[in-house]
């Protein structure tokens, strides 16, 4: 079975998040079942910097104003297509925004013309590929739904994959004219939402399958709590929607051989974490007692309950606890937590950025990962927890809820 996947992310080439580690690790684990993964991905800097020996496949003299190609090439095993469109993605910055973290002005545009592509490669734009399923990620796939739906020649399965509902795409009803859809297509089983233009929405509405991260959130998504407003047509498409739940690559994230620590271990050699736990007190200048050591690797966001933990911290220090935080996100609760920093020197130890490496050093020192979030489709970290004999602390709710469990009497004797 060949799968053309569709995704703004993907790990080890631009990260911001869950959605790029699955993007990455699930085509690795679908090869040996015999289903071979092909993803579409933004040519972003990152990317085209990276891309090595990629070959021109399509092109496009004109995609939503600007010249584009789509070019093949292989990375870190993977079997990628990239949309190399200077006019929509060679800039400075993240893949959503600028640099300042404020979103590109025409984020509609960028992720139309990828699902665009996504569509026209689903029917057979490139030569000797022909994807049997068209699997879109989240609201920057998702309009490559309705775009195949409303091609005229062949089409083929679409599943689309919601790992946060949270993020929807939602524009202007002014934009619809530029999308280059038929003009049935604004409409209330289209791509119209709310008198807007919902990208997720239009997928949701005509995806043969959806699948989001977890069971739980499965459920909850069809909630009022929960739905972020699309409760209702989540509730209508029940019959197609699965929750499953997310993997992690065991290889990427293996104490025993993990790079990016400093001392490797396995569950029977744990006592060797204390020097993942001196290695990370000393980068965040924490000082090294036997106090118990807390560790935050998240998006600083409500979301995440950030602001909840951000209200603690005298707390938490208080009862003789120490923490450190490797995050961004608001500015506001950045703020909080560097001031919870210079109020509890060498308690608290705040980094402000994003470091893959040093998050695997994290779950390899910390005694314990904190993760209070208020909603979470699956979550990755409490997983990566697991793995690393890091103690998860989560809030009981979506996929934190169904991959930990109290380690009480009765757990533990099942
Ligand atoms: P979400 O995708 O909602 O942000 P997940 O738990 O699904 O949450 O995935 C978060 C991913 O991003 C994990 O791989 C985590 O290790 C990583 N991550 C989050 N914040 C940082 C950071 N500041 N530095 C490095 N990695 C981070």
């Amino acid at each position: 079975m060949k799968i053309l996947s569709v995704a703004s992310e993907i790990y080890p080439l631009v990260k911001t998040g869950g959605l790029a580690d699955v993007a990455g690790a699930l085509p690795l684990a679908l090869a040996p079942l015999g289903v071979q993964v092909t993803t579409l991905i933004p040519g972003y800097q990152a990317v085209m910097a990276q891309s090595g020996k990629a070959r021109k496949v399509h092109g496009y003299a004109d995609l939503f104003g600007a010249p584009a190609r789509v070019l093949r090439a292989t990375f870190a095993e993977l079997d990628l297509l990239i949309l190399d469109a200077p006019a929509l993605f060679d800039r400075d910055g993240g893949p959503y925004g600028d640099s300042a973290g404020t979103n590109w002005p025409d984020n509609w545009r960028r992720f139309a013309a990828l699902s665009r592509v996504a569509a026209d490669i689903a029917q057979g734009a490139v030569k000797g590929f022909a994807p049997d399923i068209l699997h879109a990620h989240d609201w920057q796939a998702a309009m490559a739904i309705p775009y195949l739906h409303y091609s005229a020649g062949k089409t083929i399965p679409t599943v689309l994959t919601i790992h946060n509902l949270a993020f929807q795409g939602q524009f202007d009803a002014a934009l619809f004219p530029e999308l280059g859809l038929p003009a049935a297509a604004f409409a209330i089983d289209g791509v119209e939402y709310y008198g807007g233009v919902g990208f997720l929405k239009g997928g949701i509405q005509m995806a043969s399958a959806i699948t989001t991260v977890s069971p739980r959130y499965a459920d909850e998504i069809a909630t009022a709590d929960f739905g972020m407003g699309l409760e209702g047509l989540i509730r209508s498409r029940a019959g197609v929607l699965h929750g499953i739940l997310n993997g992690i690559d065991t290889d990427v994230w293996n104490p025993a051989t993990d790079p990016h620590i400093a001392a490797t271990y396995t569950a029977r050699s744990l006592p060797r974490r204390a020097v993942n736990r001196h290695a990370l007190e000393e980068r965040f200048g924490i000082d090294h007692d036997d106090a118990p050591l807390f560790a935050v690797i998240s998006r600083l966001t409500e979301q995440k309950g950030m602001d909840l933990l951000a209200d603690t911290l005298n707390d938490l220090v208080g009862m003789g606890a120490k923490l450190i935080v490797l995050g961004s996100g608001d500015g506001d609760l950045e703020t909080a937590f560097l001031g919870g920093k210079s109020r509890h020197a060498g308690r608290i130890g705040v980094f402000t950025g994003y470091d893959e490496n040093l998050s695997h050093l994290a779950q390899a020192g910390a005694d314990a990962i904190l993760i209070p979030s208020r909603f979470e489709p699956c979550g990755l970290t409490q997983l990566y927890a697991l793995r690393y004999g890091c103690v998860p602390i989560v809030g009981r709710t979506g996929g934190l809820s169904d991959t930990v469990i109290d380690a009480n009497a009765a757990a533990l004797a099942a």
